[in-house]
């Protein structure tokens, strides 16, 4: 398995970005050759170089509920850590500096559940930071305690509200889905419903009937804090932008996990 071949000719973003290929370990990493404040401007997400992909693939960042990216550049290098250097910011289209923001030299990484529901390669993340998440997939097959504290693209936050209704709305009506526990045991249906070891369920959104008041107050204003959250990040973007680079201390990560070591680039290779 060798990496990836680019289709783009090399370096496609020179004025940011060094690509490093280690061809003995098949990894490939980027890092960056800027300086930027917290939630700078990195680079655009623009058509070229992108395309809209007819579905995802290895290669593909998700940027809508039923819309994928292909980047068609060395931006493709950027690996996943769970302490990400940067925000792939799809609902503006643009990548920007995570909360630290970034000096030069620090590796480039973003989230990948943070834009992405569905991978079809989950892998075990050795990104090694204390926060790290463990197994990586997309948000869809991801606890809420694993993305606690992540920052995620409005598709996803949509598509893990939906996720929770369904879970609420399933535990709300036990008859109509899950058979009774009988004898002691505990049944597949039930097993499922409660969440353990199912991907689509999580134990908050199972507990809480989906008619509960409260429950459902919670969740709305959970849903207007989400919204005034990211209200206020894209405020301060535009205002760090507008002055002058504050200094920020670098991010301390080690090792962030390749999408070739991961498999997530290790399939097919022949785009
Ligand atoms: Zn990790």
């Amino acid at each position: 398995m060798a990496p990836i071949k680019p289709h783009w000719s090399q370096p496609s973003h020179p004025d940011i970005q060094d690509v490093i290929v280690n061809d003995a370990e098949f990894t490939t990493k980027s890092v960056s050759k800027i300086a930027l404040p917290p939630f700078g401007l990195f680079a655009k997400l623009e058509f070229p170089p992108c395309t809209v992909a007819a579905e995802p693939t290895y290669a593909t960042v998700q940027i809508g509920r039923d819309k994928h990216l292909d980047l068609n550049s060395d931006l493709l290098y950027i690996n996943h850590s769970c302490e990400p250097s940067l925000i792939f910011d799809t609902a503006n289209m643009v990548i920007i500096a995570g909360p630290k923001g970034l000096q030069p030299g620090d590796e480039l990484t973003f989230f990948y559940p943070s834009t992405e529901w569905d991978m079809a390669q989950p892998f075990d993340c050795f990104c090694g930071a204390p926060t790290c998440r463990g197994r990586i997939a997309g948000a869809r097959d991801m606890t809420r305690a694993q993305l606690d504290g992540m920052w995620l693209n409005g598709h996803i936050r949509e598509l893990l509200e939906e996720r929770e209704q369904a879970a609420a709305a399933a535990a709300a009506s036990p008859a109509e889905t899950t058979p009774a526990k009988q004898n002691g045991g505990t049944t597949a249906a039930a097993t499922l419903t409660n969440g353990a070891g199912s991907p689509h369920t999580t134990k908050t959104a199972a507990a809480a009937p989906a008619d509960d008041q409260t429950a459902r107050a919670l969740r709305e204003a959970l849903s207007h804090a989400e919204k005034a959250v990211e209200a206020a990040r894209l405020a301060l973007a535009s205002y760090v932008a507008a002055v002058k680079p504050a200094t920020v201390a670098g991010a301390q990560r080690r090792g962030p996990t390749s999408r070739e070591l991961s498999g997530e680039m290790g399939g097919d290779t022949s785009v």
